[in-house]
């Protein structure tokens, strides 16, 4: 048997289904979440999805508002983990995770250190959403207009409206299929990708204003307080795609860009051509793709500098 019948034999035997996915969700996350929920909805169970905090950019998608922050359930018959690469970035909701009867984690991470009882891992797909169309269309499950939306609103996300490198023929044959069954592609990606909110540009302005170079102008550096967030009146999401203004600079190798939070300084680097930043990110305790990954550091923003650039020298 493989994987996924086992998966879908737990599916069919659980009373009780939670979905979560990783802290601090971003278009992936919240689109594979919000997929999978409807389609086990339509067939017949009646799923929890749980995610305490999200962008409201994403307030669109369908089953958004059947979201919940917590729940009086604690021991579940399944829980099912998305776009998670570790146990650890489920964050303050692992319980969930932990406590459940069986454990089933779907993750397109090369850091994912399978950490269910059955993990259904596709480190080619370019999105985990990608991962999930295959998933239902193999249980059988149909792809409704509502699930393709959530579906291509994670593949739009994550690989910046088709344009990494990680998009094959494939994620276009799957994006067609899609199309045919008469999703908005294009509002789609104007909600997601091209509008920004007042406080995201704000943010954006301050790190532009503070970014530096190193190593030649190979690597870019720049970083927000928890003071600005504050000044700007930012909300959850409000730092996406700072780290892309670094990135696209020519010359630019490797940007990094940190956000200092409660939890300490949240790292996100991204490449452009052969730096490895998945691997850059284990050394320093996180994980993520070849180029985009991330981790926290528990220091001061320029301690945190100092190590990152430490690191990066060797590789740059
Ligand atoms: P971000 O810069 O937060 O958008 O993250 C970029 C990628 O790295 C995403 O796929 C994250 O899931 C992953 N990532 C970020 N932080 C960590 C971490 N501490 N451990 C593992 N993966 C991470
Ligand atoms: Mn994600
Ligand atoms: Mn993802």
């Amino acid at each position: 048997m493989s994987t996924l019948d086992n998966i879908l034999e737990e599916i069919n035997k659980a009373e009780s289904i939670v979905i979560l996915t990783h802290e601090n969700p971003d278009g992936d996350a919240i689109g594979s979440g919000l997929a999978l929920y409807n389609a086990l909805k339509n067939y017949g169970k009646n799923p929890d999805i749980i995610i305490p905090e999200y962008p409201r950019t994403f307030e669109f998608l369908p089953g958004s508002d059947e979201i919940k922050k917590e729940s009086e359930i604690t021991k579940y018959d399944l829980a099912i983990s998305l776009d998670c690469a570790t146990i650890k970035m489920l964050n303050g909701f692992a319980n969930y995770f932990e406590d459940a009867k069986v454990k089933v984690s779907i993750d397109h991470h090369s850091t994912n250190t399978m950490f269910g009882d059955y993990n259904y891992v596709s480190t080619d797909a370019p999105a985990c959403a990608q991962i999930l169309l295959i998933v239902l269309e193999y249980f059988k499950m149909e792809v409704t207009k509502d699930i393709g939306t959530c579906i291509l609103t994670g593949i739009i996300t994550d690989t910046g409206g088709f344009k990494y490198s990680g998009v094959t023929a494939e994620t276009f044959e799957f994006v067609a299929g899609l199309l045919n069954k008469g999703i908005n592609v294009s509002k789609i990606y104007r909600k997601v990708l091209q509008t920004k909110t007042r406080a995201n540009f704000e943010l954006t302005r301050i790190a532009a204003d503070r970014l530096e170079f190193f190593e030649d102008g190979k690597i870019a550096f720049t970083y927000i307080t928890k003071e600005d967030e504050e000044s700007v009146n930012a909300e959850n999401g409000d730092h996406e795609g700072i780290v892309e203004t670094g990135r696209d600079i020519e010359g630019v190798e490797v940007s990094v860009f940190i956000r200092q939070t409660d939890k300490g300084c949240k790292v996100s680097m991204r490449s452009n051509e052969y730096v490895n930043v998945s691997d850059v990110c284990l050394l320093l305790g996180g994980g993520g793709h070849i180029h985009a990954a991330g981790c926290t550091l528990q220091c001061t923003i320029e301690q945190a500098k100092e190590k990152i650039l430490r690191q990066l020298k060797g590789v740059i």
